[in-house]
């Protein structure tokens, strides 16, 4: 037994959570999770394909970015997984995908605005889209910059209240406290891009949701008053 097996074993599942939710391709996307007080994080080695991904093969870093455990070279987009933990402290996860109709978003440089009551029920606001990425910063550190550009994004936002970005030209990024949210919300946010982009094609003159109807839906399943679901006992 190694000391990290079990931070591996759910960076693990979380890598293959999403690759059987339909959300990878080949070898893109990765899911990382962090131990904050051994500080050290899990993450998908680069260029393993899912069915071949085995928990040993998960590369465990401190937030420097020093291999801790593993042979494997660490996923190449790393650094932008450690920038993430670093800004936003509250944190337990983050996944990473080019799952198609998220990317289109992010291609298209384009937030998606709250259009139904499907995407406010889970978010009142639109999902955020960061700048493009200048030359300098492309050619300087790259997935460090990726980093900053979604924190700098996150400069007059809650990470906490939004678990989810869109990397202009790239593609898309959440998180959660765990593994299991971090992956949902990968999961969520490719259903909300599809149904957004399915309804600007239907009709590219529509309005964003009124904002009554938006607060409606998200305190019904949020607020203090939520009455969405069962009772806790
Ligand atoms: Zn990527």
């Amino acid at each position: 037994m190694g000391r990290f097996d079990s931070l591996k074993e759910q960076a693990y599942q979380g890598n293959m959570d999403l690759y059987h939710h339909g959300l990878l391709l080949f070898t893109f996307g990765n899911v990382s999770v962090i131990d904050r007080q051994a500080g050290v994080v899990a993450i998908k080695p680069s260029g393993v394909p899912y069915p071949s991904l085995h928990p040993q093969d998960i590369v465990v870093l401190d937030l420097q970015g020093h291999i801790v455990e593993g042979v494997l070279k660490p996923s190449s987009d790393t650094p932008t997984h450690l920038v993430l933990y670093q800004h936003f402290t509250g944190i337990g996860a983050v996944a990473h995908t080019h799952s198609p109709y998220a990317t289109a978003w992010a291609q298209a440089g384009r937030a998606i605005p709250v259009l139904g009551t499907t995407h406010a029920d889970y978010l009142p606001v639109p999902v955020p889209c960061t700048a493009f990425m200048e030359d300098e910063a492309i050619q300087k550190a790259y997935e460090i910059e990726t980093g900053h550009q979604i924190t700098r994004t996150f400069a007059t936002l809650s990470e906490q209240e939004i678990e989810m970005v869109l990397v202009a030209g790239h593609g898309p990024f959440t998180w959660g406290k765990t593994v299991g949210s971090a992956v949902h919300n990968s999961v969520l946010l490719e259903e909300l891009a599809k149904i957004a982009l399915w309804t600007a094609q239907i009709n590219p003159d529509v309005k964003p949701l009124k904002k009554t109807l938006i607060e409606k839906h998200h305190r019904r399943k949020h607020g203090l008053n939520a009455y969405y679901g069962q009772a806790e006992s």
